[in-house]
């Protein structure tokens, strides 16, 4: 009886359908151990304290985040963090600040400011210059996909008018040829060789200052949508999670996607296949599980590295000869997503423009005819612009549509830098999360922090509505592609867990399950569509144990009546 507890006197999302009323969890041990009606579950039997009344709260399965970076999330809370930043001139006095307060460090990290804060998404070096006395500056954009460099790290990378772009990147110039400040894609990699990397103990800390930040948001799991390869100057966060697990202090679980090389071969499955078993072996609890692999098919559309089926137009509204980048050759990408398939490696596709999206689905079509179905789970994530034409091909081929609901509504970024320069009626593509469910397609849900807030919560928000809370703007790409908030739930939580190969025990609120729970109010499901952004966690419990309370209850102990304690 010491373990075994109650919830009672809310409702009951399940991971899928309409919550149940009048419905009482028991969890013992650490897992679910009855969802009866209240008046079978003899509330009466359990003391006091062992009673949780919800008063009125809904009670959800621990949300599963299927696309994130926690450990870079996580450091970037550490260093110089513009995530907050409202503007460009806020941008800069953080930096200033950040440059004040640590005059130790020879270089300045860090990363989170906002593309649409910079005229054309470019920053200048001489911002940097003059907010940190001329010192080595590195800051990535929010999404992660351009660098802003100060003119010290400029020259200590030796790059100049005369340095070429790279074939995956372009360096942002002035018109005499010189580095202007911001390098987008792979041209961040320019200073590889001279930024200095992450400690393996920065990296850790990262870890656990971002378990807490997700656990707080409500996330009980996740997949890292990048381990195995260093990146951006952090060393593999798989160090990390690996060196959590083995101190007792990681309470999520977690899924690591295993990192492409774009340029190695398909020998690159044999190593991964061999990681996977490895973990498995290391790890019988299923901390960590290494069964999937990362592939980036394309880059972005701010920057027009996503790759389109029509082509990018210019300023002036013409047609440029630009069609995006495809990263890996599409005949290339059907062979590697066929052996993974066939080795049973989880295939997790970076796929972001329509030709993108396209050359995924065909590659995971050539998969099926040569592997048949392997219940390989596979997913491509971000689905920006989707053509009409292959909404309906994800369900046939249990392709897994993993969404980030965040970025479905109009706002800056995408009306001032994206919009403009794709083709009239791509507006109506973007994001067609209703067409994928009419289509039958499964969803999961994720954020891609520390790109956007993990919060799960504000992205069902916008998935419901397709705009910002006290937006006037019209629901993105129309009405007909907002999701429900039972699909948008149900995406979150039983979605990712099995996008994650957790469905059997993870995601949902049902017998045997484990205890991950969320505790949500104002309840959701009570509200109006337009303020779904007003509810909050105020508890996460992993394994049956709570692990974060929002302050307001912080008094509050297993049993003791919510509604008292407000
Ligand atoms: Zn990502």
């Amino acid at each position: 009886m010491a373990s075994e507890f109650v919830f009672h006197g809310g409702l009951v999302f399940t991971g899928s359908g309409s919550p149940l009323a009048d419905h009482a969890v028991v969890v013992r041990d650490g897992r679910i151990a009855a969802v009866v009606p209240e008046s079978e579950a003899d509330l009466d039997t359990f003391p006091d304290s062992r009673r949780i009344d919800l008063g009125g709260a809904l009670l959800s399965p621990g949300f599963q985040d299927a696309h994130i970076h926690p450990v870079g999330g996580g450091i970037e809370l550490l260093q110089c963090n513009l995530s907050d930043a409202a503007d460009a001139d806020d941008t800069v006095a953080i930096i200033r600040a950040y440059s004040q307060a640590h005059p130790e460090e020879e270089w300045i990290l860090g990363g989170g400011w906002s593309m649409d804060h910079f005229a054309g998404g470019n920053p200048r070096r001489e911002l940097l210059d003059d907010a940190t006395g001329g010192r080595p500056v590195l800051l990535q954009s929010r999404d992660h996909h351009s660098t802003w460099a100060s003119t010290a790290a400029i020259e200590r990378a030796g790059i100049t008018a005369e340095t070429e772009d790279p074939a995956d990147g372009r360096i942002v110039r002035d018109i005499d040829g010189s580095p202007a400040g911001t390098f987008h894609e792979g041209a961040g990699d320019l200073f590889a060789a001279v930024r200095p990397a992450t400690s393996a103990d920065l990296a850790y800390q990262g870890l656990l200052r971002a378990q807490e930040e997700l656990i707080a948001l409500g996330i009980t799991g996740w997949q890292d949508a990048m381990v195995g390869a260093d990146s951006g100057g952090i060393s593999d966060p798989l160090a990390a999670y690996e060196r959590a697990a083995a101190e007792g202090r990681l309470l999520v679980h977690v899924v690591g996607a295993q990192w492409w090389l774009r340029d190695g071969g398909v020998d690159q499955v044999a190593r991964m296949t061999e990681r996977r078993e490895r973990a498995a072996a290391a790890h019988p609890d299923r901390r960590i599980d290494l069964g999937t692999t990362k592939i980036m098919v394309d880059g972005v559309a701010e920057n027009q590295t996503a790759a389109m089926l029509t082509p990018y137009r210019d300023e002036s509204g013409h047609d440029t000869c630009n069609h995006g980048l495809s990263f890996i050759d599409p005949d290339r990408l059907r062979e590697y997503v066929t052996a993974l398939d066939a080795s049973g490696q989880q295939v997790h596709m970076h796929a972001l423009g329509d030709r993108a999206v396209r050359e995924a689905l065909d590659a995971l079509q050539v998969a099926r005819d040569a592997n048949g179905d392997t219940d390989g789970r596979h997913h491509l994530a971000h689905l920006q612009v989707v053509s009409e034409d292959d909404t309906t091909r994800f369900a046939p081929l249990g392709a897994i549509a993993n969404i980030q609901a965040l970025w479905a509504t109009h706002e800056d970024q995408l009306d001032d830098l994206t919009l403009p320069f794709l083709q009239d009626g791509q507006v109506d593509r973007q994001y067609p999360f209703g067409d994928l469910v009419r289509q039958g397609a499964r969803l999961a849900a994720g954020s891609d922090w520390p790109v956007s807030t993990a919060d799960p919560l504000a992205a069902i928000h916008v998935a419901v509505n397709r705009s910002y809370p006290g937006s006037e703007r019209p629901p993105l790409g129309g009405a007909h592609q907002r999701l429900d908030l039972e699909t948008a739930f149900a995406a979150y939580t039983s979605g990712s867990a099995y996008v994650n190969r957790r469905d059997d025990d993870t995601g949902s609120i049902r017998e045997g399950y484990l205890a991950n729970l969320v505790v949500i109010e104002p309840n959701p499901f009570r509200l109006p569509v337009a303020e779904l952004h007003r509810a909050r966690v105020t508890s996460t419990w992993i394994d049956g144990r709570r692990v974060h309370t929002a302050d307001a209850l912080a008094s509050t102990s297993p049993g003791t009546d919510r509604k008292e304690s407000r």
